[in-house]
């Protein structure tokens, strides 16, 4: 058997290396390494992927979710919605601007925001929400966007973990993860599901204003040169991650799908165990998503219901399975964001997952001898 990895982004090199290999030559001989003619490629090539009006490629996927909310003018004390289960970067930008943080909890089958606690966190002072696309599935959008327009608040999605997915409305309509909201933000690390070779990340808007404001922001406030008009930044894109995001871009639908394939035979092997719940996808879909693209599985993410999580990850690792816990400690009790406004009681979903989750190997090179060991090994441990 292959050695399993958590993430195997070597075996998925060899498929594009002579593409990547010969771009990235091209760019050391032409020496066009920011902003170059790859990288105005790939914004436009990932603009018709994602069906959005503007892509603003930037450095990397914090910076993006930073720059979108410069860009809609958010002032310190603006109070900005966001779920208490996530990856750091989506609270830390906004403590970073001096908005005001507003940590909610999450449901239990999907992960992401809870639109109740989303509604209950409103006040006069809520400026925006930011729903977390978590693990590759989009959140309760219908509802988010309604409430956003009800109290005329922005939408930004944190579209780290799910760019390539789908979300179905309820009116049917299908949309790209990271093009409802005013404004997407998403990244491109090498993990994610579409990764560059070192850090990366964009902006999307279908916002004429916003997009020209934007892409003033992520180069020194600049309009004109040398006239800085706005407090900027420096967030650039180069040209060998775009060269590589270039050739992995019309591929991201087969690795969607490659993720697809790995979750749908991992939770045929799951769902019947007593102690084990496997992800939930919300879409009308068959089973696991199989005949849509509502779940592109950044993580596939099983909760251990009979206390046995960490004695599981222990498990896995002394039989060279590694695993993930994602995320090990709610953000409401990370000591940088510790507030007297949280209460506990009002964190019951997170306060529980943060004990049962844990994330299998996720990537799209995952054998059928693997996924059987694994889950073999899953199967093994909790019932024992
Ligand atoms: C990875 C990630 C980010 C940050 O992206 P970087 O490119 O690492 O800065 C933000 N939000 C979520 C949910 C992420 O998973």
């Amino acid at each position: 058997m292959k050695k399993i990895q958590m993430v195997d982004l070597g075996g998925q090199y060899q498929d594009i290396k002579e593409q990547v290999n010969a771009s990235i030559s091209q760019i050391m001989e032409t020496s066009a390494f920011v902003n170059g003619p790859e990288v105005h490629a790939f914004q436009k090539e990932l603009e018709d992927y994602l069906g959005v009006k503007h892509v603003i490629p930037c450095a990397n996927g914090t910076d993006a979710l930073q720059i979108a909310m410069m860009g809609l003018g958010l002032k310190p004390g603006d109070e900005v919605i966001t779920a208490d289960f996530t990856f750091a970067a989506t609270v830390e930008v906004i403590a970073l601007l001096q908005l005001t943080p507003v940590l909610v909890d999450v449901d239990m089958d999907t992960f992401n925001i809870n639109v109740d606690a989303v509604k209950n966190a409103i006040t006069p002072k809520t400026k925006a929400i930011v729903p977390v696309h978590l693990f590759g599935q989009c959140a309760n959008m219908d509802a988010i966007l309604e409430l956003a327009k009800e109290h005329n608040l922005f939408v930004i999605e944190d579209n780290a973990q799910a760019i390539g997915a789908q979300y179905l409305s309820k009116t049917g309509e299908k949309y790209m993860a990271g093009s409802m909201g005013h404004v997407g933000a998403t990244s491109f690390f090498p993990s994610k599901n579409l990764g560059c070779y070192g850090d990366g990340g964009a902006i999307f808007t279908n916002d004429d204003a916003l997009a020209h404001t934007i892409r003033g922001i992520v180069n020194h406030g600049m309009y004109e040169r040398y006239h800085h008009d706005v407090v900027g930044v420096n967030s650039r894109l180069d040209s060998i991650q775009a060269a590589v995001l270039r050739a992995k871009l019309p591929r991201l639908d087969a690795y969607c799908e490659a993720r697809r394939t790995a979750a749908r035979k991992y939770s045929e092997a799951l769902k019947d165990q007593k102690h084990v719940i496997v992800p939930v996808t919300v879409n009308d879909c068959e089973d696991i998503c199989d005949t849509c693209d509502c779940h592109v599985f950044h993580q596939y993410t099983l909760r251990i219901t009979n206390g046995k999580r960490d004695g599981l990850v222990k498990y896995l690792n002394e039989n060279d399975i590694p695993c993930g816990v994602y995320y090990p400690i709610p953000l409401h009790r990370q000591k940088a964001y510790l507030d007297d406004r949280y209460n506990e009681a009002d964190f019951p979903v997170t306060n529980q997952l943060v004990q049962e989750v844990i994330s299998l190997p996720m990537h799209t090179e995952l054998d059928d001898e693997q996924i059987a060991f694994i889950t073999d090994k899953v199967i093994e441990f909790v019932n024992a």
